[in-house]
């Protein structure tokens, strides 16, 4: 079957999960779940062919556990930023740097909100200087992800969102609603 990621909503259309299409087609046969929103793509056997669900909901609330706080380290700073460089939108895969977007020497902390992925060339061209100073800016605001829950979920957006946009919430709502933590 398709190895692409299907998104569960909890059944107040928070986002509970990702999983394979082949859990989300035995949940939605199983009557647990139902679809939210299609893909393109339709599966086919010699008995039966569906469309297969990019998003479902589950018919019951599923109380989730406590998330633990996602380690800040660079293989997570590349993962929030999808291996992409936060000024020129490159792909550098594992090659990447990281870049404090206010430089150390000037006071620039080393956390979540202050530090990016970089490709080589453009942290050579921002080198000790502030942003503005350097000519260049940011593609987003760095900000501390919420959790290794929804890190993973937006590491699936970003490489395949067909239909998952609108259910994941923005970063600043998504901290509100999950009690700020
Ligand atoms: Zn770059």
């Amino acid at each position: 079957m398709d190895p692409a990621k299907v998104l569960i909503l909890n059944q107040t259309f928070e986002p509970f999960q990702v999983c394979s299409a082949r859990r989300a087609v035995i949940l939605l046969f199983a009557g647990k779940a139902e679809r939210v929103e299609d893909t393109s793509r339709v599966f086919r056997s010699p008995s039966t062919s569906f469309v297969l669900p990019s998003v479902i909901r589950l018919h019951r609330f599923v109380r989730r556990p406590v998330q633990p706080t996602i380690a800040f380290n660079k293989k997570n700073i590349l993962k929030r930023d999808a291996h992409t460089c936060q000024y020129c939108g490159r792909n550098g895969g594992e090659r990447m740097t990281i870049d404090h977007v206010i430089p150390k020497s000037l006071g620039g902390r080393t956390v979540w909100e202050n530090v990016v992925s970089a490709c080589r060339t453009c942290n050579l061209k921002k080198g000790n200087k502030p942003l503005a100073e350097a000519g260049m800016h940011l593609l987003r605001r760095p900000t501390k992800p919420l959790s290794a829950f929804y890190l993973g979920i937006l590491v699936h957006a970003a490489q395949r969102c067909e239909g998952w946009s609108k259910y994941l919430p923005l970063e600043a709502d998504a901290h509100a609603m999950m009690g700020g933590r």
